[in-house]
Order: structure tokens, then C-alpha cells, then sequence
């Protein structure tokens, strides 16, 4: 069986991929190396692909120079050790297959199904996230199959569902072209979606008065620089600006009354939780003049067009879900949806989150936008899949923090983790890592070598990764895009579908698990989207190939290029009544707020040249020179306050934890909340742990913890480091300081 489709030619031209960073998912042109000098590396180069419809031939830093991580660091070969505590052996597929088999066998046979776990990534292709769902929740029985999208966009996943009656952005990045409002809230676009903040940029610089930007963030940001209005609330006030604005869009009169009658339900209820919200109270909870939410809410009712965008920063809060919900409410009430320029857009982390929402890949879902607990929807999928009726267990499996409390409690016999890095990415890492050591065997599928995570593994899988297999990813905007293998992988790597497909033929599952290929996988996945709202099943490798990337939906007989760019243009929506539903839910502020003892809100986020916990941008020179190390980001009170020095070291404490880091002192961020990045894990030179300060509390519907928020106090650190001698001078808080 080939584990690849047929290497380009290079005579052919440039391969032509979606970027595997980020969910913008720009379309990028791969160069084979030309002979290089000697000594020197021989590398892919990228550049933009002008024939990508959603990036139009734009690429950022990142996408520029992935050419140069595809082969530094490499994984080539299964590995094992028996404890923790002893170095890794090389071994074989065949004994790695063995160990893993084995200890299915054994754990099932212990611990029924529910004793297996398993942890993808959006890193997946989308054929790598249908295999493992079919592996984990049809074979298995288990439906203990979570994904880093967890910490990324699941309160979105559930925001869309809850209002419209299904996941799926509405929008596409046409337009940012054609809204004259675009509201950023809990969005660095800036720095973590590089290429559609340009796009905007560019149409603001052409066009100043067409559009205005509002950003709403505490922290300035090389997003809020570009905005016309930036509303630096109160670290988790969202949700209360978002009603706030709603109360004054009531009293401007810019509800779009037909709107609401033929195409929601819910109105009186939110009219009456919006009539609390006055622009006093949102003021006093938010930390902002009223006039800037006049301003908004003026902006808002004026405008032909408004677009929203928001991702982590929304998402990552324990009423994630709520300030989804909070969104579209505005949208649906104003008529501002289903038509260009319009719409609640969330932007995904990453590069195939979306693909994995289609394949089903979060703990309570089936492929095509099915979920576990819908008995119709399991014997669908058990249909499909040749199982036995009853093969799928009927209730959700665990999320990841759930699977680090069954961990805790000895309930995992197999904690199998892929494309991902959750001894860096979890909250409250301290804990993860007591939880982890009790699990009796933990399996890494990585393609990259000495990951935090990989130090808490005993079997790690040497993993292919994008450039090696062939299969498709899906972007923000539903465009899907299939990225060919083009080079050849390192070692004895192995697409991580393929892994799967090889345990479940051993396993017993001969019929299920036989591929001959991925393009094989993708055609059995898009046959059970038919119908759905993620509707695929006019796709095929060979049609993305020739025609390049689609949105969906595309049921077949869509001509090419004619899937849909906007959902629910229609003003029906997929719930019983097809109507929307507007959510009314009061504010309940952070999971963990500042008191006395932590008076502090940490917030953690992305510097724009590294990606997630850097296995693959720390090995890349260029990307590492801007912030060669995480900075602290304190406003000069806090800092007189803990009386800490520009430059200087400082403790970071949580009720979890301790880290520390250089301060860097600015007016940027807003006083009572600090910044740290969140990229450096401990097995980076300048270990910087943001996430082990992080509780665990998560939005109740979503299950996404509030990664963003944590109550935290300061402590500066004795010994002055070299930057503190160089730079203390410089800062006016410093010098008074110095002089006292
Ligand atoms: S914006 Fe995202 S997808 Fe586009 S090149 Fe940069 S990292 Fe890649």
C-alpha cells in the first residue's frame, strides 16, 4: 500500500498546498531545492500561490519560510521505553504495532472501551481525523476521541450550533471587501491571522472611510494600531459590551424588525435582558467611557454591512459559548447576516479545525456534523462503517481535561496523543503532568523529535506530516484545499491515517480499515456528508486537483468555483422552526477573578512568528530574531505597584504555579492585566510555561477552557539580568525608580 499519491514532477512547477500554520489557510507554491552550496541546507522554498482564491497569492512569515522546519528535527523512527524515567530505544513498526495492539487488547479487556483515549490535532489532515474517528468511536466503541480544537474554537462550535442548529461559518473573506464596519473582538488578527488583517488593511489604506475597524481587546495590539475605535475592556466583559450594544441598537432603532420576525425566535426574552445593559452599567462592569460604546453602537446601526470576527479571545472563557451566542444575537437582531459584507465570522486556530468539525473530531461529534448522543445519527455512521448496530457508544466521550481527570483516577489504560502538544497547551500543566505519569502507556504519533510531550510518552510514532501525504484541509472560510505529497518523508515516517488504518486491520477490523490510499479515505468520508449542512460529497482529490480549492457546501453537480461563499443567505436556518434562535444569558464574568492575594488578570496570546509551542518555528532563525525570548507585558502602575524594573526578571504566581520572565513595561496593555505569550514549553532554551499558571474552568457548554484568564500577582527577582543594565535607563517609570 502506498502512504503517498505520486510526488509532483518538478518539471511540472511548484507544488500547490494550503499552508499548514494557520486557519486563514493561504494557498502557498512549494520550489523543489536547487543544488545547494556545500555545507549548506537544501531547502523547499514559499512563496504565495496567486491562484489560491482565498489568499490571492498573500503569505506571511510563517507560510514564507515553512520550507525551512520540513526537515530540521525529525522523528524517523518508532521509539520505546517501558518507564518514563529510562532513555527511548529505536524499534520497529512491527513491535510498535505489537505494544500498541496489546495494550488495546488489554485495556478493553480491563476497562471496557471507555479505558481508551485519544487527542488529535486541526494539524490533521481531514483524512487522518476521519480514520482515527472511525478507529476510536466505530471500531473501538470509544468515544473518547478529543482534538486541540478544544482549546481553540469548540465555544464557537457550540455558538453556532446552538443558535442556527449547526456548526459552520456563515461567512467567507470576501467580506472583509465588502462590509464598511468590521468589529475584531478577542482578536489579534493582526499577529495570528496575518494575511486577512493585510487584506484589510490594504482596502482601509485605499478606501479610509469605506470601512471602519473597532477592536475590541484590553491590550493594544498591532490590531487595535489600525482601529478606528478600540474598546480596551476589562479582561472577560464581553459578553456585557455585547449587550450593552444591544440596548443602545433598541433604543437607535436598529433592529431590523422583518428580520426578526420571519427569521429568528427569542427576541422578548433578549429585549429584556438587553434592557438591563444600560450604557451606564456596561461602562462601570466594562472599564470603558460610554461614549465609545455610543460610538459603536452609532457605527453599528449606521452601517450597510457589518462583519464580526473573533477567535481565541472569545472563545477561550468560561461563557465562551454565551459571548458566541452574544454575537450572533447582534447580527440576527440587526439583519446583518446572510448577504455580502455581513456576518458573526470566527477565525480557526488551526489549518484543518475546520476539517476535523466535518469529520467529526471533538468528543460528542460523528463525521458530516453528527453528534454521538443522536441514536439516528449513530446507526447512520454504523451503516456506513459496516459495524454492528450498537458498535457506537451513546454517550459524549471525554473532552481532554476529562481525560486528564479519568487519568487522575486511574480510568486510562491508553492515552493516545497525535499532531500535538499538550504538555505545553493544557492548562494548569503541573497537574497534567502528575495525571499523565499514572497512565500506563501513553502513545505520541509526532513528527517532530524531543516535544515536551514526547517526555511523557513510552511509545512514539515517527509521523509524515504536510509536503508528505496526500489529503485535504479545510479553512475558515469552508474552502477546501488538497495538499499533495511532494517530497519524500524522513525515515520510516507514516501518515498518521495510515497508522490508524494499520491498528484497526490488526485489531480485527480487515474490511474497514482497507485503503489503498487517502484519496480512498476522503471519497468513504464525503459519501456520508451528503445532505448535511457540511454538505462535501461532490469533492474528490482528483476534482480539487484539476479545479483547486472549493468552498463548501458542494453536493454533487456543483460546477467548480460555485460552492457556496455564505450560509443562510436564505434567512432559513437548519433548527426545528427554521429559525435562528436568540440566546439570552447574563454575564457571569471569569472563571477566576483577581481578589487580594491575586489582584493581577494574565492573559496569554501569539507573537506573530511562532506557531503554537514552536516544534517547528523555534528551528527557524528568522522567525526566532524578533522575540528571541517571552516578554512580560506590564503596565507601568502594576509595575510601580510590584515594584518591578523594565527588563529585569519577575515572578509570575498563580494558585497553580510560578514562572517567570523579563518584564517589559508598557502603557499597551491596560492597568490590573499582564501578557505573556504562551509558545515557550519547557523544552525551549528560555522555558516560559504560561499555561501552567492556567486553571482549568471551562465554558460549561463548550467544555473550552478559559485559557485566557487566570488571577496571578508579581514578584520582581533579585539579580538584574544584562537587558535590565542596558535598558532600565530608557523607561521614565525606571528612571525615578533608579534614582530613589
Ligand atoms: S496567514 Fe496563516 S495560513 Fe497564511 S501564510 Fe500565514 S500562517 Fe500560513
Amino acid at each position: 500500500m502506498s502512504h503517498t499519491s505520486t510526488p509532483l514532477p518538478h518539471a511540472d512547477g511548484p507544488a500547490r498546498a494550503q499552508c499548514p500554520y494557520c486557519g486563514v489557510g493561504c494557498g502557498l507554491e512549494m520550489k523543489p531545492p536547487t543544488a545547494a552550496a556545500a555545507g549548506s541546507e537544501a531547502l523547499w522554498t514559499a512563496r504565495g500561490d496567486r491562484h489560491h482564491p482565498s489568499s490571492l497569492g498573500q503569505v506571511c512569515v510563517k507560510g514564507a519560510t515553512v520550507g525551512e522546519t520540513l526537515d530540521r528535527n525529525r522523528l524517523t523512527t518508532p521509539l520505546y521505553r517501558q518507564r518514563t524515567d529510562q532513555p527511548f530505544a529505536p524499534i520497529s513498526w512491527d513491535l510498535a504495532f505489537d505494544l500498541l495492539e496489546a495494550q488495546v487488547r488489554r485495556t478493553v479487556a480491563e476497562q471496557g472501551p471507555a479505558g481508551l483515549a485519544m487527542y488529535g490535532s486541526g494539524q490533521f489532515q481531514t483524512e487522518d481525523y476521519y480514520v482515527a474517528n472511525k478507529l476510536i468511536k466505530g471500531a473501538l466503541g470509544s468515544n473518547n476521541f478529543d482534538a486541540n480544537s478544544r482549546l481553540c474554537m469548540s465555544s464557537a462550535v457550540s455558538g453556532y450550533v446552538r443558535s442556527f442548529g449547526s456548526d459552520g461559518p456563515p461567512c467567507c473573506y470576501d467580506d472583509l471587501d465588502q462590509a464598511d464596519t468590521v468589529l475584531l473582538i478577542g482578536t489579534n488578527t493582526a499577529e495570528c491571522h496575518p494575511v486577512l488583517f493585510q487584506r484589510l488593511l490594504k482596502r482601509k489604506r485605499k478606501q479610509k472611510q469605506a470601512v471602519q475597524i473597532v477592536v475590541v481587546d484590553p491590550r493594544a495590539t498591532a490590531t487595535s494600531d489600525a482601529a478606528d475605535l478600540h474598546l480596551a475592556i476589562r479582561p472577560g466583559t464581553d459578553l456585557a459590551l455585547l449587550h450593552g450594544l444591544g440596548h443602545l441598537l433598541l433604543e437607535r432603532g436598529g433592529v431590523d424588525r422583518a428580520y426578526v420576525q420571519a427569521s429568528t425566535e427569542g427576541f422578548d426574552a433578549l429585549k429584556e435582558l438587553w434592557a438591563g445593559w444600560t450604557p451606564e452599567r456596561v461602562s462601570r462592569f466594562c472599564g470603558i467611557k460610554q461614549q465609545q460604546l455610543r460610538q459603536l453602537a452609532a457605527r453599528w446601526a449606521e452601517s450597510r454591512a457589518v462583519l464580526s470576527l473573533w477567535s481565541m479571545g472569545v472563545n477561550q472563557s468560561v461563557e465562551g459559548t454565551a459571548t458566541v451566542a452574544g454575537i450572533i444575537n447582534l447580527h440576527l437582531v440587526s439583519g446583518q447576516i446572510g448577504r455580502p459584507g455581513a456576518g458573526p465570522f470566527s477565525l480557526t486556530g488551526q489549518p484543518n479545525a475546520m476539517g476535523g468539525r466535518e469529520a467529526g473530531g471533538l468528543a460528542r461529534l460523528l463525521p458530516g456534523y453528527r453528534n454521538v448522543t443522536d441514536a439516528g445519527h449513530r446507526a447512520e455512521l454504523e451503516h456506513h462503517w459496516g459495524l454492528a448496530p450498537g458498535a457506537i457508544a451513546p454517550e459524549s466521550g471525554l473532552t481532554v481535561w476529562e481525560q486528564i481527570e479519568a487519568m487522575e483516577r486511574d480510568e486510562l489504560g491508553l492515552w493516545w496523543v497525535a499532531a500535538t502538544n499538550p504538555l505545553v497547551s493544557l492548562p494548569w500543566l503541573d497537574r497534567v503532568r502528575a495525571a499523565v505519569a499514572r497512565c500506563p502507556m501513553v502513545v505520541l504519533n509526532e513528527a517532530y523529535a524531543g516535544t515536551e510531550t514526547a517526555a511523557v510518552a513510552h511509545l512514539v510514532l515517527p509521523a509524515m506530516q504536510w509536503s508528505e501525504k496526500a489529503g485535504v484541509m479545510t479553512n475558515s472560510e469552508r474552502r477546501v484545499t488538497y495538499c499533495p505529497a511532494f517530497r519524500a518523508a524522513p525515515g520510516e515516517a507514516r501518515p498518521d491515517w495510515a497508522i490508524f488504518a494499520e491498528l484497526g486491520r490488526r485489531l480485527g477490523f480487515e474490511e474497514q480499515f482497507r485503503y489503498g490510499s487517502s484519496a480512498e479515505v476522503f471519497a468513504e468520508f464525503v459519501a456520508i456528508t451528503a445532505g448535511r449542512v457540511c454538505d462535501l460529497s461532490g469533492l474528490s482529490h482528483g476534482l480539487l486537483q484539476e479545479h483547486g480549492p472549493q468552498q463548501w457546501p458542494f453536493p454533487p453537480g456543483t460546477a467548480p468555483g460555485e460552492g457556496a461563499p455564505r450560509l443562510y443567505t436564505s434567512g432559513r436556518f437548519p433548527t426545528a422552526s427554521g429559525r435562528a434562535r436568540l440566546i439570552s444569558e447574563q454575564p457571569m464574568g471569569l472563571g477566576e477573578p483577581p481578589d487580594r492575594d491575586y489582584p493581577l488578570v494574565l492573559t496569554v496570546g501569539r507573537y506573530l512568528e511562532q506557531w503554537h509551542t514552536m516544534t517547528r518555528t523555534a528551528h527557524v532563525e528568522r522567525l526566532m530574531r524578533p522575540h528571541p525570548e517571552p516578554l512580560l507585558e506590564v503596565n507601568p502602575a502594576d509595575a510601580q505597584e510590584h515594584g518591578l524594573i523594565d527588563g529585569a526578571r519577575a515572578e509570575v504566581i498563580s494558585r497553580r504555579g510560578a514562572v517567570t520572565a523579563t518584564v517589559q513595561i508598557t502603557d499597551r496593555i491596560r492597568q490590573g492585566t499582564v501578557f505573556l505569550p504562551m509558545h515557550w514549553g519547557a523544552a525551549q532554551e528560555q522555558a516560559c510555561e504560561a499555561n501552567r499558571l492556567m486553571h482549568e474552568l471551562a465554558c460549561p457548554i463548550s467544555q473550552q477552557p478559559e485559557l485566557k484568564a487566570a488571577a496571578v500577582t508579581l514578584k520582581p527577582i533579585a539579580a538584574p539580568s544584562m537587558r535590565t543594565l542596558s535598558h532600565a535607563g530608557d523607561h521614565p517609570v525606571l528612571r525615578s525608580e533608579s534614582k530613589s
